[in-house]
């Protein structure tokens, strides 16, 4: 196994390690049933127009491999999950389910690595809280509510040197790849696909500045994930301003480029996980913190028009955020604005913008006041204030239906707030302001693939010995996840397949 980076863990690591598995074994004990036919009625039902014939065979291959690739990780790792509550997000449409299908890893001791304790990559922010933990409490709602029942086990993590979350999935799946006699190399780069008579046989890497030939017996599994990082790449598939990119810097879209170099058909190059972010230190640098401010009352986005054009609370905001102006190419609601009022400030202080980063964070008494200061039409703010407070009275928002889903009930708004969890009025003074930009957490483009995760070329054909799991494989549910965990549950599924036919032992 080849990392780039002195750590491992890519974008994993960093992440909640919430993870979409239909048909998972932890359902029965929640007393849930769920089945193939369900999850590929659900996945047809919120799946892109016109991707149903071309990624059916990889929904059923992943539909059929998750559970199994589940029980697979437990028994060959350390690594143990937790179910949560997140609903399907689009959990009214056929086969969609309230919750049970999202689980997260169990904390974790990170002392079992040894040597290797010291190579797992960190996240921006060191939360102990795991995603469950944090998720089915609504902690970020009211987080001295729960604190006090959850400060001791936060200790004692501490203490025993325990992480949740996606460190404790990269933990896990590190120490089991150890002890089966993996060989793990950091520092290492992969730099070009070798081949023999059309069939990949090998890399060649960079290994601490030495280069390095490697020959592959059963074929190479790329899982290089995004090309985030990537400048030429990132503006040629998705143009217009990108900051506070959220995934580690060494995702630079190597594994799409040599793909690319040896004839594999690359794909769904314009797809993305894209949210709203807080701008945070990491690594010397401003990062994007995946932010869930948005999705408490009292806070809404607007455009430069001072309009909103979204359901704020949805899951999938990165697809307004990814939509382009059809005459100028570029992102049609960019730039943004998260606006709030007095309200949010005093309920919701810990969820305040960053106000050290320049031009995170503006304030003034009036809406049209505010409006100036960002550069967004004055009016036209003011007329949203007002029109969003009325929803917000009634509980009903005529214009996105924020709020009215079983996924924006039930997952991340205030609980205690009436009549609607993530509905509450704009309109106390004094009001402000933080930008919502377009920060990437992952792009999903890369090497098409069939079910067997097999590299095709541009005529459909298998690229022999050539495998892609995770984002720098054609991601066949796109931008629009399916679930909270809709990148994770794949990466992972995807990266079993591989491993399966590389080896001879799939079914
Ligand atoms: C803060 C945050 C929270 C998130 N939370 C969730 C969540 O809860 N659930 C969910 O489903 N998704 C979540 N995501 C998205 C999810 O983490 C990613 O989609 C997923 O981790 C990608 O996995 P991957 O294996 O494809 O890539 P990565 O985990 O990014 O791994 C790719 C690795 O390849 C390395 N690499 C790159 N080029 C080379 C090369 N040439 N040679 C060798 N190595 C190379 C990189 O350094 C990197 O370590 C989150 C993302 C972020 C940023």
């Amino acid at each position: 196994m080849l990392e780039k980076a002195p750590v491992i863990g890519g974008t994993t690591a960093m992440s909640g390690g919430c993870i979409w598995i239909p048909g998972h074994h932890y359902l029965a004990a929640q007393g849930l049933t769920d089945s193939r036919e369900a999850a590929l009625d659900y996945i047809r039902a919120v799946s892109p127009d016109g991707w149903h014939n071309r990624e059916e065979p990889l929904w059923a291959a992943f539909v059929d491999h998750a559970p199994q690739m589940l029980k697979f990780v437990e028994a060959h790792s350390p690594t143990r999950f937790n179910p949560n509550r997140d609903p399907d997000p689009y959990a009214e449409v056929p086969g969609g389910m309230a919750y049970g299908r999202n689980i997260s890893p169990a904390p974790i001791r990170i002392g079992q690595l040894g040597p290797w304790a010291d190579k797992v990559r960190k996240p921006t922010m060191d939360l102990r809280l795991s995603y469950e933990e944090a998720i089915d409490t609504s902690l970020y709602a009211n987080p001295k509510r729960h604190m006090p029942r959850l400060l001791p086990r936060l200790i004692w993590r501490k203490l025993t040197g325990a992480y949740p979350r996606g460190r404790a999935l990269t933990i896990g799946l590190l120490k089991g790849c150890l002890d089966q006699g993996v060989e793990v190399w950091a520092e290492t780069a992969a730099k070009k696909l070798l081949m023999e008579d059309g069939r990949v046989t090998g890399l060649e890497v960079d290994r601490a500045g030495e280069a390095v030939t490697i020959a592959a017996r059963q074929g190479v599994i790329l899982a290089s994930g995004g090309f985030d990082w990537n400048k030429e790449m990132m503006a040629e598939h998705f143009p217009g301003p990108v900051e506070w990119t959220a995934s580690p810097r060494t995702n630079t879209g190597d594994g799409q480029r040599m793909a690319a170099e040896i004839g594999a058909r690359l794909d769904h190059m314009d797809q993305a996980l894209i949210m709203g972010v807080t701008p945070v230190q990491y690594e010397g640098h401003l990062h994007g913190q995946p932010a869930a401010d948005y999705f408490l009352p009292h806070s809404m986005i607007v455009n430069r028009h001072g309009r909103r054009f979204v359901n704020e609370k949805q899951m999938n905001i990165g697809l307004a955020f990814a939509e382009m102006d059809p005459d100028t190419g570029t992102p049609a609601h960019l730039p943004a604005w998260r606006i709030y009022d007095h309200q949010f400030a005093t309920r919701y202080p810990h969820a305040m913008p960053n106000k050290s980063v320049p031009g995170n964070y503006f304030e003034a008494e009036t809406l049209e006041e505010l409006a100036r200061k960002i550069g967004v039409d004055p009016d036209g703010l003011a007329a949203t204030g007002r029109r969003f407070s009325d929803f917000a009275r009634t509980g009903v928002d005529d214009d996105f239906d924020r709020g009215a889903s079983i996924w924006d009930q039930n997952r991340g708004g205030d609980p205690d707030h009436k009549p609607n969890p993530t509905l509450g009025t704009v309109e106390q003074a004094p009001f402000s302001a933080m930008p919502f930009k377009a920060s990437f957490l992952a792009t999903k483009g890369g090497a098409r693939t069939n079910a067997r995760a097999q590299v095709l070329n541009e005529e459909g054909e298998v690229i022999g010995g050539l495998y892609a799991a995770g984002n720098v494989m054609a991601n066949s549910f796109g931008s629009k996840g399916v679930g909270a965990g809709t990148t994770l549950g794949p990466c992972l599924t995807w990266g079993y397949i591989a491993a399966l036919n590389a080896v001879g032992a799939a079914s």
